[in-house]
């Protein structure tokens, strides 16, 4: 299969979202010869359209490392990318509306100071005296000093541009069509029949990753998520922290300029995910929220609401490291709607993987074998009734739901979809 004029490189990287690009970068810097290969624009999809929330709060245990790394590098963006993508600190309210929502924001409270995150704990009366624009809908709330928000438009093409000035080949409107494994090296195949090969590839394709992956025979459960995000016409700048909540379905944002971002449901996309648009019900749903919890909203017009594409797994949490199947190739996907925080860090530590071996920043809970079954104990085949056929093998195969998220150490208290 292979093709007549081969383009090498020591690593190939699929996808030119935030992940893709921060990885090219830090690649790039450390003398690595790199080709990104991606179908749009660098930047375009998820990692260009999301709400820039850019929080470590509420997020679950096994992320955190990585999320405290993102938030360092956010930290001093201008000296990677030659820019700060508008990032602003501005702390992150995360409210409880429900009285049992409260146990779990102090679980997490107590999560994250196991991570040196400090969360402060606020009662009602605090937020209402602190913040008079919240309603009595918020009972208590937790606060991050440390998070705030950025402008994507900005992030992921400046990451692209960095990679480049390093040095990385960049290769957009290259729709990766076909990979295959050969003679110790990756191939891939452009829709436009081009060929190019390395020993080393990353799988950064976002909400698309698990057709990459399953070039390599390694199958993975990866849901499409479309999150619609809805902006105001602009008033007086009012709310400086941004807004979450605990199950993470709604959030909201003000921007210097004035305007309200909030977001919350979900839209709509064509069969391949490569197009979606925002739906009006979702719109009335987020808004209905969006004033119950923040009135002075209720006369401003939305003059916008559009969506994107993320991947979900089962536990919510994104799958960062090596494949399983093939040594050489390493995975980055799966950001269940909150990867635009962790992604200036996912690039630091892949490159970390592919040039050291190792990291210095811990992903064990994020690695793609927490999906694999078990294999069986003694206890557990004991347990297993004598072999009877549980189906009549003349009927037609029955398709089995998909199995039930594997519990995560925290998930009960993270906000598993988009900021
Ligand atoms: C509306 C919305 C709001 C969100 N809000 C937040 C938020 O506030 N905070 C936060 O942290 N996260 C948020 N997220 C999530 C965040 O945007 C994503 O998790 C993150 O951008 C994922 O980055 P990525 O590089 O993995 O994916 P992407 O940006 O989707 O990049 C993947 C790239 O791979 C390319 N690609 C795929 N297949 C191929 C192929 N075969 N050949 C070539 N190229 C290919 C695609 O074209 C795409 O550009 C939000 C997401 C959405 C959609």
């Amino acid at each position: 299969m292979s093709g007549r004029h081969e383009l090498k490189a020591d690593i190939l990287i699929i996808g030119g979202g935030i992940v893709g690009c921060a990885t090219a970068l830090h690649l790039a810097k450390r003398g690595k010869s790199v080709i990104l290969l991606e179908r749009d624009q660098s930047g375009m999809r998820a990692s260009g359209v999301n709400f820039g929330g850019v929080r470590q709060h509420g997020r679950a245990a096994a992320e955190l490392p990585l999320s405290r790394r993102a938030r360092g590098i956010w930290g001093s963006l201008r000296n990677l990318i030659g820019i700060d993508g508008d990032f602003i600190q501005t702390g992150h309210l995360r409210l409880a509306r429900k009285p049992e929502d409260i146990d779990l924001l102090r679980a997490h409270r107590e999560t994250a100071a196991e991570f040196g995150l400090r969360l402060d704990f606020l009662e009602q009366a605090e937020l209402r005296e602190q913040y008079p624009w919240l309603s009595d809908a918020a009972l208590a709330a937790t606060y991050c000093a440390e998070d705030g928000h950025a402008n994507p438009r900005l992030v992921a093409p400046a990451f692209a541009a960095a990679a480049q000035a390093h040095g990385a080949d960049l290769h957009e409107f290259t729709d990766v069509t076909e990979g295959w494994y050969a003679n110790g090296e990756f191939h891939l195949r452009i829709k436009d029949g081009r060929h190019f090969a390395a020993p080393v590839l990353v799988n950064a394709a976002g909400a698309w990753a698990a057709t990459i992956a399953g070039w390599f025979d390694e199958t993975v459960t990866l849901v499409p998520e479309i999150p619609q995000v809805l902006v105001t016409e602009p008033t007086a700048y009012r709310i400086k922290p941004v807004i979450g909540v605990i199950g993470g379905d709604l959030y909201l944002r003000q921007t210097l300029r004035g305007n309200i971002l909030f977001g919350g449901g979900e839209g709509r996309a064509n069969e391949g995910f490569t197009r979606s648009r925002p739906l009006p019900e979702t719109t009335r749903r987020a808004t209905e929220m969006a004033m119950r919890l923040v009135p002075m909203m209720a006369p401003l017009p939305v003059i916008r609401s559009w969506t994107g594409v993320d991947g979900d797994t089962p536990d919510g949490s994104p799958i960062i490291g090596s494949s399983e199947t093939h040594p050489g190739l390493f995975h980055a996907f799966g950001f269940c709607g909150h990867g635009f925080q962790l992604g200036p860090a996912v690039g630091a530590v892949l490159s970390e993987l592919i040039i050291d071996g190792k990291s210095e920043t811990p992903i064990d809970g994020l690695t793609i074998g927490r999906f694999r079954p078990k294999p069986m104990t003694a206890v557990d085949a004991e347990a297993e009734s004598p072999v009877e056929p549980a189906t009549d093998p003349t009927l037609e195969p029955v398709v089995e739901p998909a199995a039930e998220p594997a519990p995560e150490a925290d998930s009960a208290v993270s906000d598993a979809g988009s900021d």
